[in-house]
């Protein structure tokens, strides 16, 4: 049984609406490898009306005040948390996540919408003292225009509402593209936008398959109208948006691929960092982009952390995500299985020792072994590419100076945690990591309240908190002269 909230067509303008050339694809649940649903297939064309509705609708949208839009924004948070189990469900079937991620996952997406109706009630502007005796200088945010978001499979829902909300709570109009493998929960999050008094044209949707992507992005990036763009998902495709965006100047903020460190220093408390790594490893399959990628641990606790981590990996259950009991869920396509495959192999091959796990799942499909693996080290493809699957990839480090030097060995910094007791080398490490993000002590960092993005490679910008509303605004400056008598 499919849930309610199933569509198959796409919201522009305030209509639910097919592709101009008639053409759909297949969303595949990636767990049992059955047809979901199909949906559109756009392209330029279509991507055209949504950004001629999301145009029509932005003046009106833009002069509401910010507490009316709040107040819609609102209200879509209390209808997603209100439809959160079959939105819930249908993120589980697209996507493949354990039902209990997802029910967290729903949260975490309506607390965005949440968090940014009140945001956008305390855009404050500034006053700054003036440098002449006859004027006075304001500082106000606007809102921008026509934006658009480029969202991935990882997290369909979250990353949906952690751009739409504080670009719509600023006075934006939106264009969303989600992900191609799950582009259901959009349509869904889209539904309840609407049912919410989000007005025709002021969020869209538009689907596409694979293929279509470079025509959605191309659509997007060469639009005069469309002022900026949010990408989240490979940094390969966020350089290749870099580039298109150049000749309109188009806004960018990217949050791009990770190559998280996972530290666990000498004076760790042993069974917190046991239970941080698995959360942070395992969790989604370990594909987010936030995942531990290299785990560093002293050598002092090497063996005994190798020996009790792949015990625990050992443990965890495969399985449908809707089940009760299963702790992971497969891989989201056959790329991404050949990937780990390729990775796995590669260190093999180049010494690292497999303690447990290292092949596909009985289970077939895209299901692969929790896998824990040791001796890991620089020479292997595993400690460059970001993994995106169930696979611990473990090195071990002597020092402090060490440890930090192999983490910032990489072009990517997104997240890095680690684990100690020490609050001098916490400040220390804690600053010394090349990354927007710092877990000390925990393996779970998102939350809607915090700012979240990258520095290197991956990307620029920052989504969530109060900081994650200032790039989808202008600051202008306003000098008021002429005061004297
Ligand atoms: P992944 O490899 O994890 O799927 P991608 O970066 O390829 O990550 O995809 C993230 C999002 O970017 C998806 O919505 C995808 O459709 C979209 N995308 C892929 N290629 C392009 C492109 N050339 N222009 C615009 N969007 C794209």
């Amino acid at each position: 049984m499919l849930p309610k909230l199933l569509r198959t067509e796409c919201l522009i303008g305030g209509k639910w609406v097919g592709s101009k050339s008639g053409k759909t694809f297949e969303v595949i649940n990636p767990a049992t490898e059955e047809v979901l649903a199909s949906v559109p297939r756009m392209g330029h064309e279509d991507v055209q009306t949504a950004i001629t509705a999301a145009e029509s609708a932005y003046p009106k949208w833009k002069a509401m005040t910010a507490a009316a839009r709040g107040n819609i924004l609102d209200l879509w948070a209390e209808k997603m948390r209100e439809h959160s189990e079959e939105l819930s469900q249908l993120l589980t079937l697209e996507q493949g996540k354990v039902i209990a991620e997802s029910r967290i996952e729903i949260e975490y997406a309506a607390s965005f919408l949440s968090w940014f109706a009140g945001e956008g009630k305390r855009l404050y502007g500034d006053t700054i003292p003036s440098h002449r005796t006859d004027s006075r200088i304001l500082v106000i945010k606007q809102p921008i225009g026509v934006c658009a978001g480029i969202t991935p499979w990882n997290f369909p829902s979250a990353m949906v509402t952690r751009k739409a909300a504080p670009a719509l709570a600023a006075g934006n109009c939106m264009i969303l593209k989600p992900a191609e493998t799950t582009p259901l929960s959009a349509l869904a999050i889209a539904t309840l936008a609407e049912e919410a008094g989000v007005p025709a044209g002021v969020f869209n949707v538009v689907t596409g398959a694979r293929k279509d992507a470079p025509e959605i992005g191309n659509a997007l990036t060469s639009s005069p109208i469309v002022k900026k763009i949010s990408f989240t998902g490979s940094t390969l495709v966020g350089k290749f948006l870099v580039r298109s965006c150049a000749d309109n100047l188009t806004k960018l903020s990217l949050e791009l691929g990770g190559n998280a460190p996972f530290i666990v220093f000498d004076d760790a408390d042993f069974d917190d960092a046991l239970l941080g790594v698995q959360i942070c490893k395992y969790r989604n399959s370990g594909q987010t982009c936030i995942s531990a990628n290299r785990i560093l641990v002293h050598s002092k606790l090497h063996d005994r952390f190798v020996e009790a981590l792949s015990n625990c990996a050992a443990k965890l259950i495969s399985g449908l995500g809707t089940e009760d009991g299963v702790t992971q869920g497969p891989l989201i396509e056959s790329r991404a299985m050949e990937k780990v495959e390729r990775l796995v192999k590669d260190a093999i091959d180049k010494g690292a020792t497999l303690v447990t796990g290292g092949k596909r799942h009985e289970l077939g499909g895209t299901f692969y072994e929790p896998t824990v693996l040791c001796d890991v080290t620089n020479e292997m493809a595993i400690v460059h590419e970001e993994i995106f699957g169930p696979v611990a990839a473990i090195m071990r480090f002597e020092t402090e100076d060490e440890a930090i030097s192999i983490a910032n060995d990489t072009p990517y910094g997104l997240a890095g945690y680690f684990y100690s007791r020490d609050v001098g080398k916490i400040f220390r490490v804690a600053e010394a990591l090349d990354v927007g993000i710092v877990g000390v002590n925990t393996g779970l960092i998102s939350t809607e309240i915090a700012p979240f993005g990258g520095v290197k490679e991956s990307g620029t910008g920052r989504e969530g908190s109060k900081y994650g509303i200032d790039d989808w605004t202008s600051i202008k400056y306003i000098c008021l002269s002429g005061l004297e008598k």
